[in-house]
């Protein structure tokens, strides 16, 4: 559903991104984890075609993406659903307007079937009879969960999350958690999901991907990951200060 090959990214000649391979199955929950800074934003961004990478490829349901016009790139963003790291939600617009918003520009469909929608979306994510509300009264994980209403309205095939989970307390956090998997689940979207929430990345997880420096330097299961080798990724989802403790840690237990 998403190939990147061999993906190189610069920003005014500094190399963000180092020969970036990653492929993300029909269905599948790909977590992209790692410290901040490593490139892990700029993935999604090229994914949705909001960047174009320096060298590689980008294929998106069997079509390479890099080199389409601005006009066949919004075609292939419909079928992709975004939950920013700042729920980017319009503050001018109510709640029901935000989650509306997509369907009244790209569909034809009547008020009453948009209304419903919008309702059954609210409803889903757990806010139910709050569309006339306005983004500026609501709290930070009721904008996230907005956010994943308005990202879903559309039925995408592709939904891309960076760091949905941020800044919310640990019961709001599951609560995210599940949404994700609920929505994999009932419309069997192919997600990427971009945290540095540990917990959040083995519960939603079908594979994971660490990213270090701009280069992914591990991809497996949560098993895989949890018994990796590597000392970065030990380090990272240990949340240890350095590489050195992890190692010195295993050995007294051998
Ligand atoms: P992460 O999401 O893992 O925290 P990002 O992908 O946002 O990391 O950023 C990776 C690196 O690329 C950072 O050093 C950041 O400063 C740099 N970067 C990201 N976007 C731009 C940009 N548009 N112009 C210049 N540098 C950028
Ligand atoms: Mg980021």
């Amino acid at each position: 559903m998403i190939k990147l090959t061999n993906i190189n990214m610069e920003f005014n000649g500094k190399q963000i991104l180092h020969d970036i391979n990653l492929e993300v199955a029909k269905g599948e929950t790909m977590v992209i984890i790692g410290p901040s800074g490593s490139g892990k934003s700029t993935i999604l961004r090229l994914i949705i075609g909001l960047l174009k990478p320096t060298i590689g490829n980008i294929m998106i349901k069997e079509q390479e993406i890099s080199c389409l016009s601005e006009d066949q790139l919004n075609k292939v963003r419909l079928d992709m659903g975004m939950v920013f790291q700042y729920s980017a939600l319009f503050d001018s617009m109510t709640v029901g307007e935000n989650v509306a918003f997509g369907l009244r520009e790209h569909t034809a469909m009547s008020e009453k079937e948009i209304s419903k929608i919008v309702s059954r979306n609210l409803r889903m994510v757990g806010l139910t009879d709050q569309q006339d509300r306005m983004p500026n009264e609501l709290s930070g994980g009721m904008k996230k969960r907005v956010s994943l209403a308005r990202a879903i309205a559309m039925k995408p095939e592709i939904m891309l999350y960076d760091e949905p989970t941020a800044g919310l307390d640990p019961i709001m956090s599951g609560t995210i958690d599940r949404l994700i998997m609920n929505t994999k689940r009932m419309l069997g979207v192919t997600s990427v999901v971009v945290t540095h929430h540990m917990s959040s990345a083995f519960t939603v997880a079908d594979r994971i991907a660490m990213i270090h420096n701009g280069s992914i330097i591990e991809v497996g299961t949560v098993e895989e990951i949890k018994q990796s080798e590597n000392p970065l990724v030990q380090q990272f989802i240990h949340g240890l200060k350095t590489p050195g403790a992890y190692v010195r840690r295993r050995s007294n237990l051998v």
